[in-house]
């Protein structure tokens, strides 16, 4: 036994998480702003001005900031419009705004909450669309606007990496208890293409107490620091940002601007009346930063994201609920999830 114990190498370790409601810094709550048949980018007539839409991300806004805003700007921008109204402070109109004042436009932006109190500042920050739509609810069209946003985010977030953005890549483990299939995404389907470095690992290549275990690599954004960061570069770019709350349709009709483009995120629905749009709410739990913990677990509908800021413990995806308070349920549900993922993690001594 011995010498059978000699040739067979320790399992992996990994640093625990350590997970003890005595060591909650702060919950947070967003809203993600759902629509079943995905995010929309469309221009319209409205009045006498033109109107795109940039809403509806989901799980997902985050991931798609660049490249949704990316079409929403190519609807929008023409050479003979000088200014243009952007309406909201979260990641999609502070994406938009960067992106037109790319173009050497100016803009001004227009929220109730600007961007510390947005669902987008409390995002988790990985760069992956999750829950963003059903797939029996879209289309090619949708897919391939999914695609071609995807890439040019992908590829824009890979320009930002390091501290000055807070943006890294970090391994995220899978854990289930059956076979793994189509996950993170149909291995033949079109978002294959955004998975990096997939691999299945036996049990003795890793430490977590799960029969299965896929792993891949994602980008990390640290959204509160990435989202003061763009908007410290969007002020810096000479934008006004003005704080204001749009009961109606015609408040909007009143803005100077002759371009409006729409990123209220889970607000638009009510301003603009698209029914299908409904908040998808979720509750994160923080702990203090581990720096020792550098990557991300996936299991039984929970979630823990190792960023530098703090160890982010997630996992409640409610549709049709509004309430930004703490539901004292979920933060017990999590912390207990969590509690069992890594009390069950093996320390790499025994074969
Ligand atoms: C718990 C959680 C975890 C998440 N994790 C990830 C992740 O890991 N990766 C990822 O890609 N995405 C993630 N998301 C999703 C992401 O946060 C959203 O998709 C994204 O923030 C949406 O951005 P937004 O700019 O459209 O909306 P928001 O950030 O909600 O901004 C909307 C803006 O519009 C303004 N507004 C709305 N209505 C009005 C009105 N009537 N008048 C004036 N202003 C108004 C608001 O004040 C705000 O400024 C997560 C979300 C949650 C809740």
């Amino acid at each position: 036994l011995a010498a059978a114990c000699a040739s067979v190498p320790p399992r992996p370790v990994l640093p625990r998480v350590n997970v003890a409601r005595e060591r909650i810094t702060r919950i947070d709550v967003g809203l993600r702003p759902y629509r079943r048949s995905g995010f929309r980018v469309e221009r319209e007539a409205f009045g006498d001005k033109a109107l795109v839409h940039n809403y509806g991300h989901g799980g997902g806004g985050i991931t798609l900031s660049w490249g949704s805003s990316k079409l929403a700007v190519d609807l929008a921008y023409n050479a003979s419009v000088q200014e243009y109204a952007i309406l909201g402070c979260g990641v999609m109109a502070l994406s938009t705004a960067r992106l037109l004042q790319e173009r050497g436009a100016r803009v001004r932006l227009y929220a109730r909450e600007l961007s510390a109190d947005t669902t987008s500042h409390v995002a988790g920050g990985q760069w992956w669309p999750a829950s963003v739509y059903r797939t029996d609810s879209v289309d090619s069209v949708f897919v391939d606007q999914l695609v071609t946003a995807m890439q040019f985010s992908f590829e824009r977030f890979q320009t930002m990496l390091g501290d000055a953005y807070g943006v890294g890549w970090e391994p995220n483990y899978f854990l289930a208890q059956y076979p793994i299939n189509g996950w993170p995404t149909d291995p033949h389907g079109p978002l294959e293409r955004f998975v990096v470095n997939k691999r299945d690992l036996s049990p003795r290549e890793h430490p977590f107490d799960a029969p299965y275990v896929r792993v891949f690599d994602t980008m990390m954004i640290e959204t509160p620091h990435y989202i003061a960061t763009l908007e410290a570069e969007v002020r810096a770019a000479s934008a006004e940002i003005v704080a204001r709350d749009f009961a109606t349709p015609e408040d909007v009709a009143a803005l100077p601007e002759t371009v409006v483009i729409n990123c209220l995120g889970v607000g638009a629905g009510a301003l603009f009346g698209d029914k299908e749009l409904e908040p998808m709410r979720g509750q994160l739990v923080v702990l203090p930063p581990q720096p020792e913990i550098t990557y991300n677990v996936l299991a039984e509908g929970l979630y823990m994201f190792g960023r530098r800021d703090g160890i982010v413990l997630g996992g409640t995806f409610q549709r049709g609920q509004w309430a930004r308070e703490e539901d004292p349920e979920a933060t017990t549900r999590i912390l207990e999830g969590h509690a069992r993922i890594f009390g069950g993690m093996v320390d790499g001594a025994g074969m």
